[in-house]
This record gives C-alpha cells, sequence and structure tokens, in this order.
C-alpha cells in the first residue's frame, strides 16, 4: 500500500507539479530575456526618470537632456563621494537607507527642455514621498 501510494503521488506531481513548475519557469526567463534589454535601451534616452529607495516607496524624480544611464552613474559617484547637494545622499544619511539604481525607471521620453521641466515638476508633486529637495519644484514656470 505504501509504495502504491507512493507511485501514486510521484505520478501526480509527475503529472501535475513538473509541467507547472517548468512553464512557470519558462515564462519567468523569457520575461526577464524581454524585459531587461527593453529597460537598458530606456536609459539609454534623455528625458524624466525615477529612481527607488530599496528600503521605503521615497523615489528621487530627474530630468536630463543626456542620456539617463550617464546621468545615474553621476549620481551613484555623488553617493560614493558623500556630496552633500546630492538629495539621493541625503535621503541615505538621514534614514540608512540603501537607493535601487537598478531599478531606475524612465518616466516620460520628453526631448523638448521646457516639457522636461514641467513633466519632472508634475512628477515630484506627483509622489509626495519624493527624495527631491523643495526648490526643485520651484522651477514649474507660472501657468
Ligand atoms: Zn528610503
Amino acid at each position: 500500500m505504501g509504495v502504491l501510494y507512493f507511485a501514486r503521488v510521484l505520478k501526480r506531481v509527475l503529472i501535475w507539479e513538473v509541467p507547472l513548475f517548468l512553464c512557470s519557469f519558462v515564462i519567468c526567463c523569457v520575461a526577464n530575456i524581454l524585459r531587461n534589454p527593453k529597460d537598458k535601451i530606456e536609459l539609454e534616452n534623455q528625458g524624466v526618470y525615477e529612481i527607488p529607495c530599496k528600503v521605503c516607496p521615497a523615489t528621487y524624480i530627474g530630468q536630463t537632456n543626456r542620456r539617463i544611464s550617464a546621468r545615474i552613474a553621476e549620481h551613484k559617484n555623488a553617493v560614493k563621494k558623500e556630496e552633500k547637494s546630492s538629495s539621493l545622499f541625503q535621503h541615505i544619511k538621514t534614514t540608512g537607507h540603501e537607493i535601487d539604481f537598478e531599478r531606475t525607471k524612465l518616466i516620460s521620453k520628453t526631448e523638448h527642455f521646457n516639457s522636461r521641466i514641467i513633466m519632472e515638476a508634475i512628477e515630484i508633486e506627483k509622489h509626495p514621498n519624493n527624495m527631491n529637495k523643495r526648490d526643485d519644484t520651484s522651477r514649474l514656470p507660472d501657468i
């Protein structure tokens, strides 16, 4: 009875669990393959971007007229050098949190300076948990 029961369980596992496991594994791999290169290409654009914190919901919103990946490298450098003017470094210093540079997201691919500034200011306003300094939004022109 023991062997038979074991065989039945094994059969059920092989029929259902293994294909299900393989399916989810394959879907996961394909999703990763599809997602990663796109994310990398996205960060080769200029525009408005968002850098999240690893620990809390705080995010940093920025904009650049150069490649976002180049700007990220500068942010990383500023954090490493403990630059006081860096909002990201200030967040680390005051909270002890870590910045999740790997999850930097392109929010908007705007090429024109004014639209970038406006988009950035709107995104900062939309995120109450942003790490940006208050005067960042003062650049929003009066409409
Ligand atoms: Zn945080």
